[in-house]
């Protein structure tokens, strides 16, 4: 049962826990990732930018070149010393090349002739070798530009001369070309001009300029002017390839594309800042979630673990008993019909018990109910003790038990268990220090020879219970099907017993009791009879039951004094005794009534005699004493009837003073030569005698127990022996016959012997 508790209690929350877990761990995630996505789409951004502050100051630059440059490009003397017939090489190395070097740091340069030949080169080393073929390709596309965009800035004029109009408002920008070239692996900046005259005018022709190509390595100061004017620290050359994060790469490129270089610089990372600066923060936040969710999930595991408890708890309340831990009733059923439906698949046979405890009204009246508990928990303990593994026992009500035994393939086994269960049942129960003698009735029915419908079956087990209990405490019945008739339910009893009543069904029968010479009968027993209109006759120690549970005893109580005392006058000088059940002292004018019918019927106190059991001083019985005590005083005798059978028999006998002890039938049954037995009988008669009551002996059945009473001076004895119960006629026809007759002793007089055979 725990575990299912715990599976149910694991599934309820893992229902919970699960799904939140994957909502607050994806959440965090999700929001997790999307900062660090747009921290590096801001990266991404602030790179983009970069580069075009990058671009936009290698532009001004190189634009700037241009403009250092012009100085000597846009000159009269220089256009026509380069332009003359021979070029002055002296002239151009000192106010052109060198001039450039000295003034702006132009480290190279060369000059291209209108021919597209090259007729100078100069380095601040004085080298030339640097001036490859390569280098001239590379520089070559820019030269052309050049010298296309200057030629076709001469525009034919209507009278056929060409004039100047330069492309760009800025003259020096238009006949200038920049870029990037590589030498020796190092990129150069470059600007390519056309050698053009201070002032243009009007001219004949058009000529492709010279072009002066001045170079500027882009490094040290240079490439710090670039950074400082992009705003970017730590511009570095870089030739490889490898990419860092965190390093911005801008690709140089020589005017056919060819690659050059690469500026490196350490990018700004906005976002990257951004996350690092809010990383502890977005850590600190994610621990506090996990150790909510934590919290949370611990939280309701715990919660859920002590809901799925209590629920099994409940579960398991709602299907046993709580004082014996058996299961219930509705239990009970659930299973039996799992068993019905698994034995009848394979064919096996089943059986249903039902148990009743004899007398458990008594333990509890006369014990208490914690002594009344304490017979339930041992009594079912010792039923689950005996029957089989495969068996189960079951509380039905208070004190009714169930059991069901599995393959039962024949009686004997089911007879073999069930006296294991009387077994075990008789042996003594300790309360306290006081031993108790439990007995029970047992109605079985059988699958699936008295059907298999679970409901079907506890009622002919009911049925056969009944039965048991009709024949008398600590038996057992079979269902059989003739049983049906006989037994029945307690409403459809109690409706019938009410009609019964009414309509003058019952009867009374007397059961005459001799004096120790059992030669004179000095009282009668007064004893209820119903005989139903189709004559089936019901025993009282079925009806008396269902009239006490249903409080019809006051009724049918009151009938039979009435009764018992309009007929004493037939029967001058006997006693008649009736039996009043505990639950008519209850009622609070019942003396009252008993007075009224003695007066109503003419009788004489001393005529009758009321028995009571000891059950009559059960719970709270100073009402009950009182009542007794009153009647005691008109007259009326009172006796303890069936003395021996409870438990707290002796102590009663000090509480009132009783004019009659009747010996419980059972004491006298077990005598036959039974020492102990007889030791007992033998005490009780010289108790009650000191006590100074009249002792009656119950049960008589044999004229050994006859003999053995008189020679203990037993003062009354009834018995079957004596006469069993007869009606009026038959009782006035026995008392005259046998209070008339002379004297004669048991055992001789076969015509006392005859009397009894007739009655
Ligand atoms: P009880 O008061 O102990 O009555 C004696 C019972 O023992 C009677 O059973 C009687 O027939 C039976 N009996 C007498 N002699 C012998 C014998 O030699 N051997 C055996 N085996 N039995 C013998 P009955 O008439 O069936 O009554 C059963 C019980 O029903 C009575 O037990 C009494 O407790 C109750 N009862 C009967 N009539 C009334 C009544 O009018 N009012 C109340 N309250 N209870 C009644
Ligand atoms: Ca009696
Ligand atoms: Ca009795």
């Amino acid at each position: 049962m725990y575990n299912s508790s715990k599976n149910s209690g694991r599934r309820i929350a893992n229902a919970i826990i699960i799904p939140m877990v994957v909502v607050v761990t994806t959440s965090v995630i999700s929001i997790f990732g999307l900062m660090h996505w747009s921290a590096r789409l801001s990266d991404e951004t602030a790179v983009q930018s970069q580069h075009k502050l990058i671009a936009g100051a290698l532009q001004l630059t190189k634009n700037y070149l241009v403009k250092l440059q012009s100085g000597v490009v846009i000159w009269d003397e220089a256009y026509h010393r380069i332009n003359g017939s021979e070029p002055d090489q002296g002239w151009i190395y000192d106010n052109v090349m060198h001039w450039l070097f000295q003034n702006h740091g132009f480290t190279k340069s060369i000059l291209i002739d209108r021919d597209f030949e090259l007729v100078s080169i100069y380095a601040q080393n004085h080298t030339s070798k640097w001036m490859t073929p390569d280098l001239f390709d590379a520089l070559r596309p820019s030269v052309a530009k050049v010298r296309a965009r200057y030629i076709t800035s001469f525009k034919r004029t209507p009278s056929g001369l060409f004039s100047y109009i330069p492309k760009s408002s800025d003259a020096r920008r238009s006949i200038a070309e920049t870029g990037i070239v590589a030498l020796d692996g190092e990129p150069f900046l470059f600007s390519a001009a056309a050698v053009i005259p201070q002032i243009q005018s009007i001219s004949r022709d058009r000529f492709p300029p010279s072009v002066l190509v001045s170079m500027v390595p882009l490094r040290g100061e240079k490439l710090k002017d670039i950074s400082e004017m992009s705003r970017l620290d730590g511009f570095v050359l870089a030739s490889m390839q490898n990419e860092r994060p965190g390093v911005g790469r801008f690709q140089l490129r020589s005017p056919l594309g060819a690659d050059v270089g690469i500026i490196a610089w350490q990018t700004t990372a906005p976002g990257t800042q951004m996350m690092q600066r809010i990383n502890p923060f977005l850590a600190l936040a994610a621990f506090m979630i996990a150790a909510v969710v934590i919290v949370v999930t611990l939280f309701t595991r715990q919660m859920t673990r002590r809901l799925a408890r209590s629920e099994s708890k409940a579960v398991h309340a709602a299907h046993h008993d709580a004082l014996s831990g058996l299961p219930n009733r509705s239990r009970f059923h659930a299973l039996l019909t799992d068993i019905l439906d698994e034995s009848s698949e394979n064919g096996s046979n089943t059986a249903v018990v039902y148990i009743d405890l004899d007398h458990f009204k008594d333990i509890n009246d006369t014990l208490g109910h914690s002594a009344g508990d304490k017979v339930i928990v041992a009594v079912a303990q010792r039923l689950r003790r005996v029957i089989p593994e495969t068996g189960i026992v079951a509380r039905i009500s208070g004190d009714e038990f169930a059991m069901v035994i599995k393959d039962c393939e024949d009686d004997v086994w089911l007879e073999y268990i069930l006296d294991q269960v009387q077994d075990e049942i008789g042996r003594p129960i300790m309360i306290g220090r006081r031993e108790l003698f439990a007995s029970l009735s047992m109605g079985a029915a059988v699958a699936p020879r008295d059907g298999n419908d679970p409901d079907e079956l506890l009622r002919k087990a009911d049925i056969a219970l009944y039965d048991a209990k009709a024949n008398g405490r600590n038996r057992r019945s079979f269902f059989e099907a003739n049983m049906e008739h006989h037994v029945q339910s307690k409403d459809k009893m109690s409706r019938e017993l009410r009609m019964a009543l009414k309509n003058d069904e019952l009867d009374l029968a007397y059961q005459p009791q001799s004096d120790t010479s059992a030669k004179r009968i000095v009282s009668v027993e007064a004893l209820a009879r119903w005989t139903k209109e189709d004559g089936t006759v019901i025993a009282p120690s079925q009806f008396i039951p269902v009239a006490e549970e249903t409080g019809l005893i006051n009724d049918l109580g009151l009938w039979v004094l009435n009764k018992a005392c309009a007929k004493a006058h037939e029967w001058p000088g006997i006693v008649v005794s009736v039996n009043v059940s505990p639950n008519q002292f209850k009622h609070p004018r019942f003396v009252e009534k008993v007075m009224a019918i003695l007066a109503s019927n003419n009788l004489p106190p001393q005529r009758l005699e009321i028995e009571v059991t000891e059950s009559v001083f059960a719970g709270r019985n100073d009402s009950v004493l009182q009542a007794l005590r009153r009647l005691k005083n008109l007259g009326v005798k009172v006796a303890l009837d069936d003395f021996g059978s409870g438990y707290s028999s002796l102590s009663y006998l000090r509480r009132f003073p009783f004019d009659t002890l009747k010996i419980d039938r059972d004491f006298v049954s077990d005598m036959n030569g039974n020492p102990e037995a007889e030791a007992i009988l033998v005490s009780i008669i010289q108790l009650g005698k000191a006590l100074g009551m009249t002792i009656v002996a119950e049960g008589i059945e044999t004229i050994e127990q006859i003999r053995f009473l008189q020679a203990h001076d037993c003062h009354r004895m009834q018995g079957y022996f004596i006469s069993r119960p007869l009606n009026e006629a038959a009782l006035t026809q026995f008392l005259e016959e046998f209070n008339s007759d002379g004297p004669g002793t048991f055992g001789t007089d076969l015509t006392l012997q005859a009397r009894v055979a007739k009655a």
